[in-house]
């Protein structure tokens, strides 16, 4: 039997999730947003996307290109409680599903085929499902691997429902622009089409070798892609090549002590993602932005593999000691790279039980009573800050929603 994968994404998530909590706001331009008023948009509504509101722009700059804009403060436990809820239903007709971020999802229904008359049918009544629960939309996409069942949900957006039959792979991706394939940018596009190549079928026809001498690794994927096949290994690709946070502040900071303080609450917050998803990190990486939007980036490799948020903190605060800052910042971020799943050695380590406990008590506390909930005396110095999650964050299994 052919595999079959469904693909689904909540269309305008954060917005739509707000809209259907409040009415007075069906119908009109949205964007969701933390409660700074440097915070970026992280999400607007199909009304505000019209008008060319986009996600990343700050308050300002999208007030100004559409003044009656409504901007909404993000409630990140709603986003994370609605996305759980869409989780359920969608095991009650396969374990096989994989929570890609919080607004997406993969569903392997090979396995539970016979009890449904086609794919397309249990896109169908998830798709109503999800609309009768939560009010809002999503699109599915359904295909022979991941990608396809992507790309396929990706063109029906929004509210779409696309499939693509294994026969009709090589037809569905002839005349697909090439950044419509997942993960690649504008800078891979501008490369591929320097060699002549706009679409996935022109893609599939050039020579991987050549690929593989331009590109690299990512010459076998793009060939892989093209051809409608898997290019990630059965169960993988969804694991985090690098896991970041970053923020924006409401003043600029110059003081050093703060800005330590600061890079202390990143790596802790870092630290918490890398535990959640049972990986080390070696690689480390420092960002930030001056208030003239320049934004440089310092990176070091550690000796050893670790999730302990102090370590991270150490490596990036010795990144910040090594430059001569210019001005004070706007925006820092620190993100960890060059990951691995943990050690079955690690408990071994000297003091890595102990290490363990206390992070596993620190994290259960602060899912269960909220983010800050308990932290290192060090960011008490930093003023509350309301940050919404980034529409990739993923909600972890154990994740404290509200029960109905
Ligand atoms: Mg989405």
């Amino acid at each position: 039997m052919d595999k079959t994968v469904l693909y689904i994404d909540m269309d305008a998530y954060f917005a739509s999730v707000e809209q259907a909590s409040r009415p007075h706001l069906k119908g009109k331009p949205i964007a969701v947003a933390g409660s700074g008023k440097r915070t970026v948009i992280v999400a607007s509504s199909y009304e505000a996307k019209r008008f060319g509101i986009r996600t990343g722009m700050t308050k300002g700059e999208a007030l100004a290109i559409l003044p009656s804009l409504v901007i909404v403060e993000g409630r990140n436990s709603k986003y994370v409680d609605t996305c759980a809820r869409v989780h359920e239903i969608l095991l009650r007709y396969t374990p096989d599903v994989v929570i890609h971020s919080i607004d997406e999802f993969y569903m392997d229904i090979t396995r539970c085929l016979d009890l449904f008359p086609s794919p397309v049918a249990v896109a169908r009544e998830i798709k109503k499902e999800i609309a009768r629960r939560f009010s809002i939309t999503c699109s599915v996409g359904v295909g022979t691997t991941r990608l396809i069942a992507k790309m396929a949900g990706e063109s029906g957006k929004p509210d779409g429902l696309v499939a693509v039959k294994k026969k009709d792979v090589p037809g569905f991706l002839e005349d697909l622009p090439v950044e419509d394939i997942p993960g690649i940018g504008r800078k891979m596009k501008l490369a591929l089409n320097v060699l002549g190549i706009t679409t996935c079928g022109g893609l599939s026809r050039y020579p991987v070798s050549v690929l593989r001498r331009r590109f690299g690794i990512w010459g076998d994927y793009l060939s892989l892609i093209s051809r409608g096949l898997e290019p990630f290994p059965a169960g993988g690709g969804g694991a985090p090549r690098s896991i970041g946070h970053s923020m924006t502040y409401e003043k600029n900071i110059g003081d050093k002590a703060m800005i330590t303080a600061r890079i202390l609450e990143l790596a802790e917050m870092v630290a918490a993602r890398l535990r959640r998803e049972k990986m080390t990190a070696k690689g480390i990486c420092l960002i930030w932005r001056y208030p003239d939007f320049t934004t440089c980036a310092k990176r070091v490799t550690i000796r050893f593999f670790t999730q302990d948020g102090r370590v991270i903190y150490d490596a990036a605060a010795g990144l910040m000691d090594s430059v001569r800052l210019k001005d004070a910042v706007r925006l820092l971020g620190v993100t960890v790279y060059n990951l691995r799943p943990v050690s079955p050695a690690a408990p071994l380590i000297d003091g890595f039980d102990r290490a363990q406990r206390l992070w596993g008590a620190m994290d259960r506390i602060n899912d269960t009573f909220g983010e800050y909930t308990i932290h290192r005396a060090t960011i008490l110095m930093c003023a509350k800050h309301h940050w919404v999650i980034s529409p990739a964050f993923k909600p972890h299994k154990s994740y404290p929603y509200r029960k109905e």
